[in-house]
């Protein structure tokens, strides 16, 4: 029995005959091409807007929720420096481009008949799909932590209720209080976001609660902007945060949420805060769809975002397995447009491009003081390869960093208008 059949026969249930497959030309025939996408956040919204700009696409957008939380720059909110409000946006944008927005949870997927299946019970039927489902977390990677304990220590890691929990419980620490961080394995969502979070926090406390200390309990040798980050701690925020690495137990961690207690390599750590970012996995969309592989991640062709195992199906963003690209909002747009268009040529006909990508992620360390890494990616053996890279150099002057901090804000502005089509609200 092969792979599929044994999803198959696991899942789905119609009675209905298998779906018939149409070329580009017959689909333009007869005018309706049908794309559904699952997830209304930095892949799927890019895709779904890029997409309903072609007459002869219908285009369907499945997204739970009906306000988008973006977690990139919810750090600086944690930090203090915008208002929660500034990180949300609505569909109105998406569906005035004519997508059909439908806020409903996608809970199966019949590849042999080419249908999505709703919480609500409707069925979507589809030509192509789209799954950028975000994350999700895997059960067990911190012992002794489960999703019922986010709300003693918090995630904060899908953005939205955790991110207000995780401000809320950081303005009633006590004073000289110790917050402990467990970042999470390789790999995961924003390999910087972690640790500029660290930044944010200590921004925060050393105006609010300038005694107060952080320990950062780490899985991984080596991080992101390793370098640029400890600098920026030593200089902005002296004395207040330690980071344990798995030599020292940082891999040896356990949580006891309810007496708010952290043991490393076992020894008990009380601490007045705890934020659990767990290992992370594809969106369960992904794998009810039978689309990952052994590491819960979806593996896809770097040539169009196609899923491996099913071509008809293109996983963007971060539940995608596709090579070096990082786990990004900016990533999962760039891979929304090669995804488009393989889509729009594989529909209605439209001149094929070869893929190329981009990526920059920009960290803010303090006010003012940010530092950022990217590439551009090209591919080989559908892998995303990046091609060249760069990325900002310890030392720095204040005006280079003010400058990329001042190129981050233009960014988030840029990006959101592009996913979104709408200022935030
Ligand atoms: C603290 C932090 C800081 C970050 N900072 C940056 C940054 O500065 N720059 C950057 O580029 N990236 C940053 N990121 C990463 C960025 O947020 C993600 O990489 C990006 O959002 C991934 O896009 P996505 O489309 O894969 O998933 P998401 O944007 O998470 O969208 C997934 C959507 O799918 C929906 N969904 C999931 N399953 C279903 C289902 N079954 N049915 C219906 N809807 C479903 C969800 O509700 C969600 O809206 C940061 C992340 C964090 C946590």
């Amino acid at each position: 029995m092969t792979a599929r059949s044994t999803f198959l026969s696991r899942r789905m249930f119609l009675a209905t005959g298998a779906a018939t497959v149409l070329s580009a030309p017959a689909l333009r025939a007869q005018g309706s091409a049908r794309v559904v996408i699952v997830g209304g956040g930095a892949g799927g919204a890019s895709a779904a807007r890029m997409l309903a700009a072609h007459p002869g696409i219908k285009v369907t957008l499945v997204e739970s929720n009906a306000i988008y939380t973006t977690c990139f720059f919810s750090n600086l909110y944690l930090g203090g420096l915008r208002d929660f409000d500034s990180l949300q946006y609505g569909y109105r944008g998406i569906a005035g481009a004519g997508v059909q927005v439908i806020h409903d949870r996608a809970v199966a997927v019949d590849r042999d008949r080419r249908l999505v299946v709703l919480a609500g019970g409707a069925r979507l039927s589809y030509d192509r799909l789209v799954l950028s489902p975000g994350i999700d977390f895997v059960d067990g990677s911190v012992p002794g932590w489960t999703q019922q304990d986010a709300q003693r220590m918090p995630h904060a890691y899908r953005a939205g209720a955790q991110t207000q929990l995780l401000a809320r419980l950081l303005h009633t620490m006590p004073q000289g209080g110790l917050f402990a961080m467990i970042a999470p394995p390789n790999p995961y969502r924003c390999p910087p976001g972690p640790y500029e979070r660290v930044s944010m926090i200590a921004h925060f406390f050393k105006h609010r609660n300038p005694t107060a200390k952080i320990l950062v309990l780490d899985p991984k040798p080596r991080f992101a902007k390793q370098a640029l980050f400890l600098e920026g701690w030593q200089y902005h925020y002296p004395g207040m945060i330690e980071r344990i690495g798995p030599d020292f137990g940082g891999a040896d961690v356990q949580v006891h949420p309810a007496s708010n207690e952290v043991i490393i390599d076992g020894q008990v750590q009380p601490v007045d805060l705890c934020n659990v970012i767990p290992a992370q996995k594809a969106g369960a969309i992904a794998t009810l769809a039978g689309l990952t592989g052994g590491e819960g991640w979806a593996p896809v062709d770097g040539t169009n975002m196609a899923s491996l195992m099913d071509p008809d199906i293109f996983v963007l963003g971060d539940s995608a397995d596709q090579g070096e690209m990082p786990k990004s909002a900016y990533a999962a747009n760039s891979q929304a447009k090669v995804a488009a268009e393989a889509i729009l040529n594989q529909l209605i006909d439209t001149p094929a491009y070869e893929a190329s990508y981009a990526n920059t992620c920009w960290s803010l360390i303090a006010p003012g003081d940010a530092v950022r890494v990217g590439a551009n990616y090209g591919v080989r053996d559908k892998r995303i390869l990046a091609s060249n890279s760069f990325i900002s150099q310890p030392s720095e002057s204040a005006a280079q960093r003010k400058a990329t901090a001042d190129q981050a804000e233009a960014w988030y502005g840029s990006i959101t208008a592009e996913i979104f089509g709408e200022s935030q609200g």
